[in-house]
């Protein structure tokens, strides 16, 4: 895949210099196996709902390892099932809860290997990102709290960057270079951090710990979605053939 980038990048080819797999833009823990360890006793309930909704949760490898790209043209044999299944695994995750700030998820949070991730902004829009690599970052970022579905007992605060340029493959094998702004932003950053190996917590500071998902609820703050991406209910087959 690595020989083919600069192909896709001569409209442009700033974005080379800032190549990254998911994006240099702030410090990473520096020992995710404690940090895995530690955060073991935030686990609550929610883990058994996930789990029951086909969400591979926390300490299983698939989720430490960096997924495995895809070679284009993609088989519809194997795409049109990836996605069906991740489709499947939200629609289920969503009956345990509401999901305000849109929700997403990666082939390897359903046991798969693979470099393909979907999120949904809360207008029920769909993006479907195969390969995706963050090319470069606004220096503006945001500050929320975020929440996995790999570990959704608790939540933890994480800085993304504002907006991201991120080069990925639609599900009929082209390529594609796309922006993507604030709340939107964040849940392709959270998806491709999966793909990388890494999850929200990797990208916490030290010294904070997450909250549970109660104590959340009393101090949440949706995110940021602009116009388009935050009418809820709106539009729900909007990009799903892409
Ligand atoms: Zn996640």
């Amino acid at each position: 895949m690595k020989a083919d980038i600069a192909t896709y990048f001569q409209a442009d080819p700033r974005v080379v210099d800032n190549w990254s797999p998911s994006g240099d833009y702030g410090p990473l823990h520096p020992d995710t196996d404690a940090l895995d360890q530690h955060l073991t006793r935030f686990i609550g309930p929610y883990r058994r709902s996930m789990e029951e909704a086909g969400v591979v949760q926390r300490g299983a490898p698939v989720l430490r390892q960096v997924a495995r790209e895809l070679e284009p043209p993609f088989d519809s044999d194997l795409m049109v099932p990836v996605i069906r299944r991740l489709r499947e695994t939200i629609e289920r995750a969503r009956r345990s809860y509401p999901f305000q700030n849109g929700i997403g998820i990666s082939a390897p949070q359903i046991g798969l290997d693979l470099a393909v991730a979907l999120v949904r902004p809360p207008n029920g829009s769909e993006h479907v990102l195969i390969n995706p690599r963050i090319l470069s970052w606004s220096e503006e970022t945001t500050y929320a709290y975020e929440g996995c579905l790999s570990f959704f007992d608790f939540r933890g605060p994480v800085t993304r960057p504002w907006e991201l340029t991120v080069r990925y493959f639609t599900p009929g094998g082209e390529p594609r270079i796309e922006k993507f702004r604030a709340g939107l932003a964040r849940l392709v950053a959270h998806e491709v951090d999966h793909l990388a190996g890494l999850f929200y917590t990797d990208r916490m500071p030290d010294d904070i710990d997450p909250i549970s998902v109660a104590e959340y609820q009393t101090r949440r703050i949706d995110w940021e979605f602009l116009d388009e991406e935050s009418q809820s209910g709106v539009g729900a087959e909007t990009n799903q053939a892409r």
